[in-house]
C-alpha cells in the first residue's frame, strides 16, 4: 500500500489520506480548514479515485467532498447518520462561505447521490482493498476505518473517543492488531478530568443560577454537543424550561430517525421531548426573560443566535455563559473567556455574567490515545489532525515510551506501508 497525506497534518482542518495499491486508490476524508478563506486538501484527479469513505460529518473531514462530483460518480461510503448530518452542515457552510467554495448545492446533491450507507463492522470490498468501519466513539455515527490489502492491516482513527458519553459508547477496539496505525493527535499531550465529575459540575453551576432567578447561556455547537448537554441536565432532574435553539433541532430529527447510532435512544427521545424548541424571535424573546437554560449555536459564540442572546444576557451578573467546548483563538468565546468582554460586530461589551467553561470535549485525551496504540501493537503510526507542537510531543512519547516508529507526516508526503 502507498499512504499520501493530502492535508489536516499539522493543523486540525482539511484531513484527507490516500491509499493507493497496485490498481487501486481510495480517500479517507477530504475536508475543508475553516478560516475566513476556506482551505482545501491537494487536488486528486476524480478519475483516479475508486471510492471515498468519510469518518464523520464535521467539516474539517468532509467540507471538500462535493469537489469530486463535479465530474466523477465514484460511491462515497459512510454510515447513514453522518451523512444526513453532512448534508446539513455542507449546506451551511455553502450557505456562509459559497463564495469561496469550488462546488455549489448541485454538487451537494450528486454527492448525496453517490452516498452509500455502511453499517459498523460490515466490510466492502473495492478492487484490491477490503474496507470495515468501526465505532469512533466521537459522535454518533463516527467511524474509524480499517483497510486491508494482502494481508496488511491499517487502521484510520479519524478523530475518535474512547470515554462514554451520554450519547455514544466509545471507540470499539476490537478490530485487533494492525501494521500501520494514523491517529488523532488533537489532545495528545492532557487528559480530560472524567466526565461525570464535569457533569456534575455544571449541572451544580447551572442550578445556582437558575435557582436565583438567572438565565444561563450554554452556547454549543449545534451536532452531538447540544443534545448531550440537554441530556446531562433532563438525566439530573433538572426541573427549569431549557430551550433549544438553531440546527441543534434539525439534529435532533436526525438522531432519533438513526436511533441505532445512539447509545440510549430512550434517554435522548424523552431529553428532546422535555425541551422546550426556539422556533423564533417571539420563543427568543421569551427564554431571555425567565430563569432557565438556553443552549444555543454558534458553540464559539460566532453568529447564529447566541448573538441575540448574548446582548440580553451579558450585562447582568445574575446570568451566566457556560460554553462546553473548546474555544479556538480569536473567537468572541475565546475573548469572552480570557477578558470577560464580549465582542460582535466591532462593538465590544463588558460581561458581567458568570463566565466559565466546561471541557465536554470529543476526543480522547493522552491515556485513551494511549490505550488504542497498545490494543493495535502497529509497527508504525502516522500522526495528524493537531497544532504542530503537540503532534511532535505525541510522537516523541510514542518513541521513548512505548518504542515504536512514530511519524508527523507533513501535507505532500508519500509513504510505502
Ligand atoms: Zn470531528
Ligand atoms: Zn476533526
Amino acid at each position: 500500500m502507498e499512504l499520501k497525506f493530502l492535508g489536516g497534518t499539522m493543523e486540525v482542518g482539511r484531513s484527507a489520506v490516500s491509499v493507493k495499491s497496485n490498481n487501486n486508490q481510495i480517500l479517507m476524508d477530504y475536508g475543508a480548514l475553516l478560516a475566513r478563506e476556506p482551505g482545501f486538501p491537494m487536488h486528486v484527479p476524480p478519475k483516479e479515485v475508486d471510492a471515498i469513505f468519510l469518518t464523520h460529518s464535521h467539516l474539517d473531514h468532509c467540507g471538500s467532498i462535493p469537489v469530486f462530483y463535479i465530474n466523477g460518480s465514484m460511491p462515497l461510503y459512510g454510515t447513514s447518520v453522518t451523512f444526513d448530518v453532512s448534508r446539513l452542515l455542507i449546506e451551511d457552510f455553502l450557505g456562509l462561505s459559497g463564495y469561496y467554495l469550488p462546488f455549489e448545492y448541485l454538487e451537494l446533491e450528486e454527492m448525496m447521490n453517490h452516498s452509500k450507507n455502511l453499517s459498523y463492522k460490515e466490510s466492502v470490498k473495492i478492487g484490491d482493498f477490503g474496507i470495515t468501519l468501526y465505532d469512533a466513539g466521537h459522535m454518533p455515527g463516527s467511524a474509524q476505518i480499517l483497510v486491508e490489502d494482502q494481508g496488511k492491516r491499517l487502521l484510520y482513527t479519524g478523530d475518535v473517543n474512547t470515554n462514554e458519553t451520554r450519547l455514544t459508547k466509545g471507540a470499539d477496539l476490537s478490530y485487533g492488531e494492525v501494521d500501520t496505525l494514523i491517529i488523532e493527535g488533537t489532545y495528545a499531550n492532557e487528559d480530560h478530568p472524567p466526565r461525570k465529575e464535569i457533569e456534575d459540575d455544571l449541572v451544580k453551576k447551572v442550578k445556582e443560577v437558575v435557582e436565583e432567578g438567572g438565565t444561563v447561556l450554554i452556547p454549543a455547537f449545534a451536532v452531538s454537543r447540544s443534545q448531550e448537554v440537554l441530556m446531562v441536565l433532563v438525566a439530573n432532574d433538572f426541573d427549569y424550561p431549557i430551550a433549544l435553539d438553531g440546527m441543534a433541532l434539525d439534529v435532533d430529527d436526525i438522531y432519533l430517525r438513526n436511533s441505532e447510532f445512539i447509545k440510549d435512544p430512550r434517554a435522548l427521545a424523552r431529553a428532546i421531548s422535555e425541551s422546550k424548541q426556539v422556533k423564533g424571535w417571539k420563543d427568543r424573546r421569551k427564554a431571555v426573560k425567565r430563569p432557565g437554560v438556553i443552549i444555543s449555536p454558534a458553540g464559539m459564540l460566532k453568529g447564529g443566535a447566541s448573538v441575540f442572546y448574548m446582548e440580553k444576557l451579558a450585562g447582568n451578573s445574575a446570568n451566566a455563559i457556560y460554553p462546553v467546548g473548546y474555544q479556538v483563538r480569536g473567537t468572541p468565546g475565546r475573548t469572552l473567556l480570557e477578558q470577560r468582554k464580549y465582542i460582535s460586530h466591532g462593538k465590544v461589551s463588558k460581561v458581567e455574567a458568570k463566565v466559565e467553561r466546561f471541557d465536554f470535549s470529543s476526543h480522547c485525551g493522552k491515556s485513551g490515545l494511549e490505550k488504542i496504540i497498545k490494543n493495535s501493537a502497529p509497527k508504525k503510526i502516522f500522526i495528524m489532525h493537531g497544532d504542530e507542537e503537540n503532534l511532535q510531543t505525541m510522537s516523541k512519547w510514542i518513541k521513548d515510551e512505548m518504542g515504536i516508529d512514530a511519524i508527523t507526516p507533513k501535507t505532500g508526503e508519500s509513504f510505502k506501508i
